[in-house]
């Protein structure tokens, strides 16, 4: 049979890059371990391919939010660590107790609801606490920690759960020098002292994220948690780019090449009027693929040889991008890359439409979706 046509919209995931970017997280985290952060499906990138690469790269445990999540890998295979940090504690933990799910606590109500699942598998849960050292989201409080630990001593002795680690999550690590990290650091650092003082002994304590694997070698403790730099995306835009390089080209292909003449408007309310006769090129793809409308009239699509303008405003399904008068060569079928692994000036880059859309690439590569399809490379 021929060959499928490719799809409308494409989002080319790059799996040696993602090993190539583990291997310069590793570098950077000396003898700590990686544990790769695959939540949200890999940031968009699709979590079991992307942690397979991680792990076969020498990423040693993964991390994800959800049960779900956790759920997915073991049931592809993943014999690996996985660590899942955000649920409500009335939630059904028994099928990720039984999977070997390892569980992140952040209150007593999560201890005790984690032991009872573990009760009722007959298994001990793997644990890691998620302790708050002062970014007041997730994990348990100054004020409740040390009773906590003793609540966890004793459940730990009962033998419904095994206490493996302590982690806590940085506010300011894209501030490489902001003194809160250090705040954060001294509390972290006291959090395991109370720990070891009521005989727990935690073989794994985790605080850094990518910006703090990449820019602080003093707060590795045994392990760090990179997510972004994983998929290429520098976590400090301003110190560059750390050598590593993007994983998702998001990318589509010419529905139509037509002529607009001088003074016709395009698309939706004629926000664009062609001030010359002139060749525009159809994108089948739109904001329910993850073209935010917001950037219409700021869009740049590399096509052909160049950037290339999009005109007027980005609709549910299409936008139009302005060839020129003279066509530029550009033939429908072409592929038109929206944003992947360019340099500033060639290919857009992810940090591109961050700074269009005053938001950061996290929320770029995590906005694509609707029709578009994942191939990898
Ligand atoms: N650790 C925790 C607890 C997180 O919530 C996240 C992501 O937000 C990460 C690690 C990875 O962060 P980053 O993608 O900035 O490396």
């Amino acid at each position: 049979p021929p060959p499928a046509a490719a799809p409308q919209a494409e989002a080319v995931i790059d799996l040696d890059a993602v090993a190539h970017n583990i291997g310069i997280l590793r570098e950077h985290a000396g003898s700590a371990t990686v544990m790769a952060v695959v939540k949200a499906d890999a940031y968009n990138h699709g979590a079991v391919p992307v942690a397979r690469a991680a792990l076969a790269a020498g990423a040693g445990e993964l991390g994800v939010t959800t049960l779900a999540e956790g759920l997915e890998l073991k049931k592809a295979g993943i014999t690996a660590p996985v660590l899942s940090w955000l649920h409500t504690a009335d939630s059904d933990y028994a099928p990720a107790v039984a999977a070997g799910v390892e569980l992140g606590l952040s209150s007593p109500r999560h201890l005790a609801a984690v032991a009872a699942a573990a009760r009722q598998v007959g298994a001990a849960a793997t644990v890691t606490v998620k302790v708050d050292t002062g970014l007041n989201r997730n994990g348990v409080s100054r004020e409740e920690w040390t009773d906590f630990l003793k609540d966890l001593a004793r459940v730990e002795a009962e033998g419904a759960v095994r206490f493996k680690g302590v982690f806590s999550h940085l506010a300011h690590a894209d501030e490489p020098h902001h003194p809160v990290i250090d705040d954060q650091r001294e509390r972290f650092t006291s959090a395991l002292a109370d720990a070891k003082r009521i005989g727990l002994a935690p073989e794994a304590a985790h605080l850094s994220n990518s910006a703090a694997t990449l820019t602080r070698p003093d707060l590795r403790f045994d392990m760090v948690r990179p997510g972004i730099a994983i998929y290429g995306l520098s976590p400090v835009p301003d110190l560059g780019t750390f050598g590593l390089r993007p994983v998702m080209t998001f990318r589509s292909r010419v529905a139509l090449v037509k002529k607009v003449a001088a003074g016709e408007g395009v698309s939706y309310g004629h926000t664009w009027v062609a001030p010359r006769d002139t060749t525009v090129a159809l994108l089948p793809v739109g904001y329910a693929d993850g073209i935010p409308r917001a950037l219409g009239g700021r869009l740049e699509v590399w096509l052909g040889d160049d950037r290339r303008p999009g005109i007027g405003r980005v609709c549910m399904d299409q936008l139009v991008v302005d060839l020129g008068p003279d066509g530029a060569g550009v033939r429908e079928g072409d592929t038109a890359v929206f944003f992947g692994d360019g340099e500033r000036g060639g290919v857009p880059h992810a940090q591109d439409w961050a700074d269009a859309l005053d938001t950061i690439h996290y929320e770029v590569v995590t906005s694509v979706r609707g029709r578009t399809v994942r191939t990898y490379v």
